[in-house]
């Protein structure tokens, strides 16, 4: 392994070890290709040079024009239940994985370019990304990050000097993401329809030496890995809850194994509290709905379980279905359980009471009544915290309801040993100031499409640090104005 001009050192276990896991592909033939955003600190992370990698040779890289040295460009295979049909072959249409790289902290990660061109897995499409949907999954990357909430990134978004065909014409381009890496639950759901056990006990092996590694000398450590795929995508999608996150396309084939948030299309942020809230173009029936996610998490790790099950216990089936059911059925409750947990943290809670529970409904009910900004509700809680009740109060307006919660609010932190001051301190660690807006990331996206790209990096700068207040960025903090009208978002393909 050499280092190239650029920095990368790449070791490719997946090209090495997976043969038959994925097809070789080859680069794009992207005209004129332009970096129009590059993360300098992620580039710093991953041990790359930032000023070789900025560049116009740079920018034949990060769109698939030229092959770097080390590199071993695939496309991988998955299947995927899609709004719950099940397709049976998809892959990557319109990606491909460069290699992977070793990070700063020692950790492997992919570098996949997406919206690269065809490849074998393209069905009738053609291979491309549009520029908006590109750079919407850099900014929602870089917001769940600041978020500290596992994802992946956006290296670099370039533009491809073509112009491609989605609802009339748009320019194109081409995301470069780094993820843990790119095995979902769709990738298992492939081999094991086909019966393929011996191609899912390796693909599990491989998966357990890279994100559970702590399993490997375990004698049910296929089970282990169901039950750590469960906990660390119940963990996820708490997480998303907390932080009112609609991840949009919740299909198989866009959950990560990792536990990382994954193939960000129609998602969004809730600006007024709202479980229903739906805000894809495509989601009719409110499937991947706010307030369903956790419901289609436990739905997709089933689907995960299913496709795990011929490894589990291969000689006694009905031993791995009733081992494997326990595990899901319990999903509600261990949600339930983290989501709660999250959430008394929100409210700035330090200890568990039993009624910890009916405390918080009650405060979402009441926000759903009013129509309350969910975002700055906890920030304004937070300033109750140390006695000024003005902004809650403000924000529900002629609804006094607020009154008697906070009311019972006080009386349960009262029981608690914590001082005013630290308790809103630590409310303010968790709770952020700035969420990618839809009314701002719109703003943005429309900025950028016609060239202007200060309006995207000033929203890139508020929401990389979300918990901290910053001067200049007051507008950042409000909802979107009233003529904003509800929000759609399209699949970003
Ligand atoms: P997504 O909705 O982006 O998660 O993609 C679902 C499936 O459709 C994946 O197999 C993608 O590779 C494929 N796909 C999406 N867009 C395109 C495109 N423009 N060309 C070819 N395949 C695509
Ligand atoms: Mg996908």
């Amino acid at each position: 392994m050499n280092k190239n001009d650029f920095g990368f050192v790449f070791d490719n276990s997946f090209a090495r070890e997976m043969n038959g896991f994925y097809v070789n592909s080859k680069g794009a033939d992207a005209p004129s290709p332009q970096i129009v955003l590059f993360n300098r600190s992620l580039a710093n992370h991953l041990k790359l040079d930032s000023n070789a990698l900025n560049s116009p040779a740079g920018a034949n890289i990060l769109c698939g024009n030229t092959i770097p040295e080390g590199a071993s460009p695939l496309s991988q295979v998955y299947a995927g239940h899609q709004f719950g049909s099940f397709s049976a072959r998809l892959g990557d249409g319109r990606a491909m994985l460069l290699g992977e790289i070793v990070d700063t902290n020692g950790q492997r990660c992919d570098l996949q370019l997406k919206g690269s061109g065809k490849t074998e897995y393209s069905r009738g499409g053609d291979g491309k990304a549009a520029l908006g949907p590109v750079l919407r999954e850099y900014i929602m990357g870089e917001a769940m990050h600041g978020l500290g909430i596992a994802t992946t990134r956006a290296l670099a978004a370039v533009t491809t000097g073509e112009i491609i065909h989605r609802e009339g014409a748009k320019p194109g381009a081409v995301l470069s993401r780094v993820a843990s890496s790119h095995l979902r639950v769709g990738t298992f759901q492939y081999f094991a329809a086909r019966g393929e056990q011996e191609k899912v006990r390796q693909l599990a092996d491989y998966a357990i030496s890279r994100h559970y590694g702590e399993l490997a000398g375990e004698k049910d450590k296929y089970f282990g890995l169901l039950r750590a795929v469960i906990n660390t995508q119940l963990m996820l999608v708490a997480k998303w809850v907390h932080v009112g996150f609609v991840h949009g396309v919740m299909n198989t084939d866009n959950m990560s194994i990792s536990g990382e948030t994954i193939d960000y299309g129609p998602c969004a942020f809730i600006d007024t509290y709202d479980p229903g809230a739906v805000f894809s173009s495509i989601d009719h029936t409110g499937r991947y709905g706010f307030g369903n996610q956790p419901v289609m998490a436990q739905w997709n790790l089933a689907r995960f379980a299913e496709a795990l099950l011929g490894i589990i216990e291969p000689d006694i089936p009905e031993k791995a279905v009733a081992q494997a059911s326990v595990l899901i059925n319990q999903i509600p409750e261990q949600y339930t359980y983290l989501w709660l947990s999250g959430m008394r943290e929100k409210i700035g809670l330090a200890s568990q009471e039993e009624n910890d529970l009916e405390l918080v409904n009650t405060m979402l009910n009441l926000m759903e009544k009013a129509r309350v900004d969910y975002t700055q509700f906890f920030r304004f809680l937070a300033h109750s915290a140390i006695g000024d009740d003005a902004g809650l109060q403000a924000l529900f307006g002629k609804d006094k309801a607020i009154a008697n919660w906070l009311e019972s609010w006080r009386a349960r932190i009262a029981r608690e040993d914590l001082e005013a001051a630290a308790r809103a301190t630590q409310m303010n660690k968790i709770n952020p100031v700035y969420i990618a807006r839809n009314h701002l990331v719109e703003e943005s996206l429309r900025a950028a499409e016609k060239g202007n790209y200060q309006a995207i990096n000033q929203l890139l700068t508020a929401v990389s640090s979300p918990y901290k207040t910053r001067a200049g960025f007051e507008g950042f903090e409000q909802p979107a104005p009233e003529d904003f009208g509800p929000y759609e978002t399209f699949c970003g393909t």
